[in-house]
């Protein structure tokens, strides 16, 4: 069977992928993006902090970058799921689809992102209000809660992330959910006039998205939003490994893969950029990596040239 074959294919659209098409279309090389549309934070009503963008859903992101992508013709852009990525033994690899036929390109970015694994957290009820008044990131959403009742969920190094979330509100409560801080840890905490409850959480009781209070197996605390400490980041999909990218872990113990600045991995060809890359890019670094990688894969193709 004769597959479509193309310079580039780029798997994920989310910023990191959609930049990546972006300047492969401005250099005019042939690119193809498959992207499933189900980017991380989908979940949230605004994303934040992206210059000139800030506040857009992220939807409203993709749409605008897949109708300023329809100017570029050399790029294909394919709402799918990659399901296979394959190393050939002449060259290039077989992209395999779930509905779409089967794609050959010289090289693959991956930039399918990560994906929250909420169930990990075992905090009953984190489904209502993620995104919504509970969010992983303050300097994403910190502002939009600026001076609430702050609810921080973590125990581990959670004392050195209470003086960041303290930007934001004086009123911070950690819970530990049912594990137990080091004495020095509690001490640092107590300096900065945080209160710890290491009681399981029973249940994040909210009303329309909105934390209203925690519950811990003795009593409730009022709480307007959250942080969350602990990590639930996994990477969306096994492709980078079928593809035998080695995993590092970042200083977060978030799973990440060994890509330099530019996005290329160890294995000729592939590329990994966004939150693969680093764990929580987010939009702005992600969408200046996938730039950044296909600039430098027009240069590595020009040298190829000049051979
Ligand atoms: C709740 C929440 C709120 C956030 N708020 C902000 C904010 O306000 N500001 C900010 O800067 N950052 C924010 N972030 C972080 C930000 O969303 C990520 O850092 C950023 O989206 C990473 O971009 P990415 O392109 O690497 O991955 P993503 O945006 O996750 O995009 C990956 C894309 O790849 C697709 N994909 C995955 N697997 C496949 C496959 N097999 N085949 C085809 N497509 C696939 C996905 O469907 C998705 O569309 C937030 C994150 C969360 C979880």
């Amino acid at each position: 069977m004769i597959l479509s074959t193309h310079d580039l294919a780029i798997v994920g659209g989310g910023p990191a992928g959609m930049a990546a098409a972006l300047v492969a279309g401005r250099c005019r090389l042939d690119a193809v993006v498959i992207n499933e549309e189900n980017p991380r934070n989908r979940v949230t009503i605004a994303s934040h902090g992206f210059l000139t963008r800030d506040g857009v859903h992220p939807l409203e992101l993709l749409q605008v970058a897949k109708s300023q992508l329809q100017k570029y013709p050399s790029v294909i852009y394919y709402t799918d799921q990659v399901i296979a990525a394959l190393e050939e033994d002449d060259g290039g690899f077989r992209i395999q689809r779930a509905v779409g036929p089967e794609i050959h390109a010289q090289r693959v970015i991956i930039a399918a992102g990560n994906r929250d694994d909420l169930d990990s957290l075992r905090l009953p009820g984190i489904h209502d209000v993620y995104g919504k008044s509970v969010y992983p990131c303050p300097f994403c959403d910190g502002f939009e809660h600026s001076d609430e009742r702050i609810a921080v969920f973590g125990a581990e190094g959670v004392e050195r992330h209470v003086p960041i979330i303290k930007m934001w509100s004086d009123d911070v409560h950690v819970f530990t959910n049912g594990r137990t801080l080091s004495t020095q840890a509690k001490q640092e905490l107590d300096r900065n006039s945080v209160s710890v409850h290491e009681g399981r959480v029973r249940r994040l009781v909210s009303q329309d998205g909105r934390l209203v209070e925690v519950q811990l197996e003795n009593e409730s605390i009022e709480r307007d939003a959250g942080f969350l400490w602990d990590k639930a980041g996994v990477p969306s999909n096994t492709l980078a490994d079928d593809l035998g990218v080695p995993r590092n872990m970042n200083p977060w113990g978030i799973v990440t893969y060994q890509a330099d600045e530019f996005g290329r991995t160890s294995v000729p060809g592939v590329y990994v950029v966004g939150d693969l890359r680093s764990g929580f890019s987010r939009l702005t670094v992600a969408a200046a990596e996938g730039g950044r990688c296909v600039e430098h894969i027009v240069h590595e193709i020009s040298m190829e040239m000049c051979r």
